[in-house]
This record gives structure tokens, C-alpha cells and sequence, in this order.
């Protein structure tokens, strides 16, 4: 795994402090024997959850995955033993059921586990097979939701997810079926049922993807963003169409959230941060063009 970051790494009192705090709320705290199977959220470490800061400075043991930020881990006290069950450097992560099998090991020698996942645990993120895994091995545990890279991320790009005018419903798929390919969607349901889709794990199928929902009726020139590296000091938004997104999704940077949709027009009005960093001027009415508005 990367080097830790040695500046200012939190203290025993940061983790004390960390501690009270979670008293003074009467929150649960990570028991020996147990697992916790909670989210980081998408990048920034400012999105975990307080309960995934507690439970990361009390762990025995951390299994955390490649996109955990790895700042957050900064906080284990140093005699945590850190496990890195991610993708890194094109090595194969491990197996599922070998992850699960250190979640159940470490727990019933009575170490307080945490598993951390990037986002949510139960979106896209194999936190349900795990917990699954801990129930037959009648260990007890806990979820700590996280929040999604296909709402946080896109809020980072200033795009709701949800929006009055444009989209009173949202669809979350992954663009990664368990053979490799795009999953066996009914995608004309899809195409006219959803006024929005957020995609995980698309980049590489996009074009495949946006040439099913154009067969399927989309208009071809359909907004469409590609946020890479959402939440984090490397974000990038790249705003374009369904008929352009597989080229343009090439060149992007992974991990990428991908969001077709009226509302995706949302983020010249609202691209907050884009306006904080770079001083971008935003657009009072960014729904001018949409196509929601000029045909009804
Ligand atoms: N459990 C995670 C999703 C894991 S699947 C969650 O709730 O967010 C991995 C996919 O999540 C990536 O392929 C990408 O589509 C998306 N993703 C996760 N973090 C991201 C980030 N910081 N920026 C953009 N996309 C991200």
C-alpha cells in the first residue's frame, strides 16, 4: 500500500478526544469480537462518517480497501494492523471469500475489526456478502453507511442528483457485469424509464453503454459528465453528450462516476467548487437549453 502520510499524524490524544466526543453522543463503539463494515465515502476524508473516524482510531484490525483514502488510516493507533485487500499497481485484489475469512479469524480471536470500504459498504460494494459471510459465522457486527460516490460525487460537481425540473427519479447501475461486459439490462427500460442514470464502474464501456441507450431512444446529444476523482484534490469534471461519451470517458481518469441526465445541465450553475478554485461564474439559469423546458 502507499506510504502513509507522516505530516501531522493524529496523536493518542486526537484519538482520546475522538473518543470522548463519540461518549458525549452515546455512540456505539467497536467491541472485541466484532466487525464493523463501514463506508469512507468518496475521497474527501472530510465525508466519512464520525462513527468510521471512532472506529477507525479504536481497530485492532483494518481491512480497508485501494479507493479509502489512505489519510483516514492515518488515524489507527500505530500497533493496528492495517490489511490492504485493494487493487493496487495491477496486482489481483484477493478473493472475496478470502477477505470475508479474515473478517471472521480476526474477529473470533477477539480483535475489534473494522472492514473499510470506499463510499458506501452497500452500494456496488460487496459490504452485503461480506455481512452475510459474518452472520454464518455468528459474528456480530455493525453498518456504517457511507456516503455514495453517485450522490456524493456528483454533489462535488455540482450536480444534484435529484432535481424538480429535470428528473424526479434516478437510476444507479454498475457498468460492470460479473463476467467483464456490460450487465444484461432491459435497456429499453432503462432508456425510458429513468430520466437519470449514474453509472459506477462504466469508463471502459461507456461508449457501448451510451450506443444502447441511443438505440433505446436517448437523444443523442443528451447531457452527460464524467467526474473523475471526485471529493478529492484531483477532481475533474468533464461535461458532454451521449453521443460523444465513449470517447471522451477514455481519456478520462479512474475512479469516474458517470451521469447522463437533463440535470447534469444543473453543474454550470452550481459547479461550487469549480467556482471556489478556479473562480468559475455561475449560471443563473443553467436550464435554459434544456430540451425539459423547451418542449414543454
Ligand atoms: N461503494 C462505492 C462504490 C464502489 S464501486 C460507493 O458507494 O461509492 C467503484 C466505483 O465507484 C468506481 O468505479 C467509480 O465508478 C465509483 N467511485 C468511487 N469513488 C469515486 C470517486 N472518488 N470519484 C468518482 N467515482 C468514484
Amino acid at each position: 500500500m502507499s506510504p502513509l502520510p507522516d505530516v501531522d499524524r493524529p496523536s493518542m490524544e486526537d484519538r482520546l478526544a475522538l473518543r470522548r466526543l463519540a461518549e458525549l453522543f452515546s455512540l456505539p463503539r467497536l467491541e472485541r469480537g466484532w466487525v464493523w463494515l463501514a463506508g469512507a465515502g468518496p475521497g474527501d476524508p472530510g465525508l466519512a462518517s464520525f462513527l468510521t473516524f471512532a472506529a477507525i482510531a479504536e481497530a485492532d484490525v483494518i481491512v480497508s480497501d485501494a479507493l479509502v483514502n489512505d489519510s483516514l488510516l492515518a488515524l489507527a493507533r500505530p500497533e493496528a494492523k492495517i490489511i490492504d485487500a485493494g487493487k493496487r499497481g495491477g496486482k489481483p485484489s484477493p478473493k472475496q471469500a478470502v477477505i470475508s475469512g479474515q473478517l471472521v479469524n480476526y474477529a473470533r480471536k477477539g480483535l475489534r475489526v473494522l472492514r473499510l470500504k470506499g463510499g458506501d459498504p452497500f452500494v456496488f460494494g460487496r459490504g452485503g456478502e461480506e455481512a452475510q459471510a459474518l452472520v454464518r459465522a455468528k459474528i456480530p457486527f455493525r453498518i456504517v453507511p457511507g456516503i455514495t460516490a453517485g450522490t456524493g460525487g456528483l454533489a462535488y460537481a455540482g450536480i444534484p442528483v435529484t432535481h424538480r425540473e429535470t428528473n424526479q427519479a434516478v437510476t444507479f447501475l454498475t457498468g460492470y457485469g460479473a463476467d467483464g461486459k456490460i450487465p444484461d439490462f432491459r435497456w429499453d427500460a432503462i432508456a425510458q424509464g429513468s430520466p437519470t442514470l449514474v453509472f459506477y464502474m462504466a469508463r471502459k464501456h461507456a461508449g457501448e453503454i451510451a450506443a444502447r441507450l441511443i438505440d433505446a431512444g436517448r437523444p443523442i446529444d443528451e447531457p452527460a459528465a464524467i467526474i473523475s476523482n471526485a471529493s478529492l484534490a484531483d477532481q475533474t469534471t468533464q461535461l458532454t453528450t451521449l453521443g460523444e461519451l465513449g470517447r471522451v470517458a477514455l481519456e478520462a481518469q479512474t475512479p469516474a462516476i458517470i451521469v447522463i441526465g437533463e440535470n447534469v445541465r444543473l453543474a454550470a450553475g452550481l459547479d461550487w467548487l469549480g467556482a471556489a478554485l478556479h473562480g468559475r461564474v455561475l449560471d443563473p439559469d443553467p436550464l435554459k437549453n434544456s430540451t425539459l423546458r423547451n418542449t414543454g
